[in-house]
Order: structure tokens, then sequence, then C-alpha cells
């Protein structure tokens, strides 16, 4: 049978004509039934649903139908008829079979219904075939068409930055370094160094952690453009939260203050998100039922209703006065840990909240300074269950100030100088921040674990597939 024969599950489901003969191929879920008649539960992964396929017996032998066992592919033929059990519209009364792949009985993994989380990560390869993950996939995939949607429709250009980079000063994170070096007998200079320059690039090379210090040469030419792509940090933190490699979005807009970024930011948030309640509404209701009972509330929640914006400093006394055990200590300085943010989100707010002017020393050097030569115009958005999921900022537009910071962190100007020649030359007010898919996609799914939104995480000791 060929391809070209064949209708999705989702199209025959949804807009089968009763009576015509139709094609489907897929593979099985579960076979049931009696020596006169076999159930078969199909799916190939158009749809969280499957179609029903059932076997006469007395036109089918048990030798043809031994090859269709749970995970087996297989190709029908037969004639879509209304279907009398509940819970689907139409099946198929097959008059042909082929057997594609057959899968062991006792080997093939995913026999029966669920297995944990951590189990199927170990499966990698196979999990993709739960419902779990292929409702997750296919809201990944909606998840990324809208973002380009969203941007395309509103003007703005999509950016490629490089994955290698030569520039060691993104600033957000540990890199992973990019060579073609022989380890075992690295080129060294007269003092005893790694001589780079006999490396591929003539120079250290490492994968980016960010692309927003080329999205804001973009930005500087085309006014409004995002980058999406993959980021990597080689930080060693083992959390339900950070991955080794992860998809940013990292829109960059001339002209737009911190406000316009905060607006852009929460109108951008709000369309994915009801992106996905339009389109992905049965696997959303799957994941609702499965795992999140709130799940579709907290979607629609977050839609409804603006977002608080408040300074660091006054989250900062919300957060002293609360009557709270914390593992980090909170004061005027600290970094905000997620245990800080979840609180100010879920039991004070209890909606998202965006922080600006964070103070100076913990955020990057490209962050435009505020007049009380304290605090940069940062601005984070934090999530229920997530805590960060965006963080961006104002930049810092004017050559002179920039320049000092980055002598004050001692960042050499030479790795830097192409930045901050956009700064001497038509330099503009300008604005932008990164939005981590795969923490975008947690707060959709209602997956709790973010090595279950990715198809093939990478984290520590960790990179298989
Ligand atoms: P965090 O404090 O949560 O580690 P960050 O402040 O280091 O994040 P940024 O450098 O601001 O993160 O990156 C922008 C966005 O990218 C974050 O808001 C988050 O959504 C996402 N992100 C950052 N690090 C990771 C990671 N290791 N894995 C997945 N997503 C990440
Ligand atoms: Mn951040």
């Amino acid at each position: 049978m060929r391809n070209s024969e064949r209708t999705k599950v989702k199209l025959l489901l949804h807009s089968g004509v009763v009576g015509t003969e139709v094609a489907a191929m897929g593979w099985v879920r579960t076979k049931r039934g009696n020596k006169n008649v076999a159930f078969v539960a199909l799916n190939d992964g158009s749809t969280i649903h499957n179609i029903q396929v059932v076997f006469d017996m007395t036109r089918f032998t048990e030798e043809q139908l031994k090859g269709v066992t749970t995970g087996a592919c297989i190709a029908v033929k037969g004639l879509l008829v209304d279907s009398p059990g509940s819970g689907q519209r139409v099946e198929i009364q097959a008059n042909y079979l082929e057997v594609l792949g057959e899968a062991d009985a006792t080997t093939y993994p995913l026999q029966k219904k669920g297995h944990s989380m951590e189990f199927l990560r170990e499966i990698a390869h196979l999990r993709p075939r739960t419902n779990t993950f292929g409702a997750v996939l296919r809201i990944r995939h909606a998840m990324a068409y809208a973002i380009h949607k969203y941007f395309n429709d509103k003007g703005f250009f999509y950016i490629h930055s490089p994955i290698i980079t030569g520039s060691d000063a993104e600033g957000a994170g540990a890199m992973f370094r990019v060579t073609t070096l022989d380890l075992d007998n690295l080129p060294r200079t007269e003092d005893g160094k790694i001589d780079w320059n006999e490396d591929f690039f003539g120079k250290e090379a490492k994968l980016t952690v960010s692309g927003q210090l080329e999205a804001e040469l973009g930005a500087l030419a085309l006014s409004e453009v995002y980058t999406f792509g993959p980021t990597f940090r080689a930080e060693n933190s083992n959390t339900p939260r950070h991955l080794a490699e992860f998809w940013m979005i990292e829109p960059e807009m001339a002209f737009y203050d911190i406000q316009d970024n905060m607006d852009l930011a929460e109108d951008f948030l709000k369309y994915l998100i009801r992106y996905a309640l339009e389109h992905c509404a049965d696997d959303l209701e799957f994941l609702n039922k499965m795992y999140d009972n709130e799940l579709i509330d907290r979607l629609k929640f977050v839609i409804e209703n603006p977002f608080e914006r408040l300074p660091y400093t006054k989250a900062i006394e919300i957060l002293e006065a609360a009557n709270q055990k914390w593992e980090f200590p909170v004061f005027w300085g600290a970094d905000l840990q997620s245990e800080h943010e979840r609180y100010l989100v879920e039991k004070h707010f209890k909606k998202p909240v965006i922080l600006t002017d964070y103070p100076k020393e913990i955020k990057a050097f490209y962050m435009k300074q505020n007049d009380d030569g304290k605090t940069v115009r940062a601005m984070d958005v934090l999530f229920p269950k997530i805590g960060e999921i965006i963080g961006g900022s104002q930049r810092e537009e004017v050559y002179d100030k920039l320049l000092n910071r980055i002598h004050e962190l001692h960042i050499p100007e030479k790795d830097v100088w192409w930045y901050l020649e956009t700064r001497k030359f038509g330099s503009a007010p300008h604005s932008g921040f990164g939005l981590g898919f795969e923490r975008l996609l947690l707060f959709v799914t209602g997956m709790t674990n973010i090595r279950d939104v990715i198809p093939f995480p990478r984290t520590p000791k960790n990179c298989e597939f």
C-alpha cells in the first residue's frame, strides 16, 4: 500500500465520509476481541485520538492477525462506517491488512500504560509513541509555528544568529568549547599556554549561550527582529528547569523602551497561550485529565489577567516581610531564586509578575543604567510553577556608559569592539528579551520536568540518543 492512498487518522475522525473506502497506516496501541472479531486502536501521531479498526474474522485468519500486536506498524484499507461504540464518530471495517513492522510482544517496552516519566526518558527513542509525548510534541510544534506567525504578522524579521561564537562576552552562563585540536597533543605557546592560533578558527570558539548581541545588530538595521535557535549552557545545574541545550526566542527592537518591551512580552505570551488553547485543545484536554486538573484553568487565567509589574526593590520588601523560611537569604542585592520568584507569583500576587530595575551587579553589562547609579532597566517575567520564563532589558545605547561598564567588569574591549561600534554609529534606544522555549512548554503542557518537553534532553552526564 502506498502513502498516497492513506488518509491521516485526524482527518478520518474529523471529516472522513461514512460509506467510502479509506486507507490508514499507523501503530497499534491495543488489540482486543474474540474469535469472531478483533478491535484494533490505531494511532498515526496526527492526533491524540486513535481510530478503531474492526477485523471481521470471517474475512481474516488468525495467522494474518498474529503480527498485529501492541507497537506493530500496520496498513489497513476498509469501509468507513458509523461507530456504534461511544468515544468515536467513525471506525474502519477492514478488508485489507498489511503488517509493515512487527513488534515482539515480550520485548517491546511500551506494552502497558502508566510508565513513569523517568523510565520513558530512558527510552526517548520510543517515547514519542506514547499519548503523553505525542501530545507534548504536537504542542511543541504548534508553539514554534505560533512564534513565527506572531512575529511575522507584526513585521519582525527572523535573524539567524550563529551557534558557534568567538565572543566570550555574552555573559549568560558557562560555555561549551568548540575545538578540533588534538586533546592528547595540544599545541603550546612559548609560555606553555594552549596555542589557540592553531585551532580551527584561529582563536577560541564556544557554543553560544544567547543570540542577543547579534540580534541587537539586526535590530539596529531592521528595527524589529527575533532569533529562535538552540543555545547552550555548561552549568552543572541539575534542576527540573535547566537544560544544557535549550531553545530560546529572542526578539530585539529598536526604539522600544522598557515599557514597550514589557508590553510586547506580555502580549506575546498571552498570544501563544491563546493559540495553544485554540489549536491544541485535544492534547491539552488529555494532559489536563492525566496530569494536572488545573492546567486549562491556569492557561485561561493567565490570558485573562494583566501581569503585575513592580520594581525589584519592592519585591525584596515583600519577600522580607513574608513569614517564610528561605533556603537562600533575601536582601537587597540578592539574585532571586526560584523559591522567591514562585512565592511572589503563587502566594503573593497569584498571577504572573514582571520585575524591573534590578541591581546592576546581578545583571549583564549591556543593560541600560538607571539614574540612581544602582539599578538597571532589566525585566524578568515570572510565571506560576516555573519562576523565570523571560529575562530581558532595555539596552544601554550610550557609548560612554556602556564602555565604562565594560571596563568595570574587565571585559576585554577586543571581544566586543563590533558591539561597541553600534553605539558609536547611529545608536538608538532599543530593548529585547529571551524566552526559554522549554520553560514556555513546561507552562503550556503542565509537565513538571523540562526533560519531558524536548525530544532528546541534554543535561549533565546525559547525552544519550
Ligand atoms: P535562570 O536564572 O532560571 O537560570 P537565567 O537568568 O540564567 O535563568 P537568561 O540568561 O535570562 O536565564 O535566559 C533567558 C531565558 O532562557 C530564561 O528566562 C529562561 O526562560 C531560559 N533559560 C535560561 N537558562 C536555561 C536553561 N539552562 N534551560 C532552559 N531554559 C533556560
Ligand atoms: Mn535571566
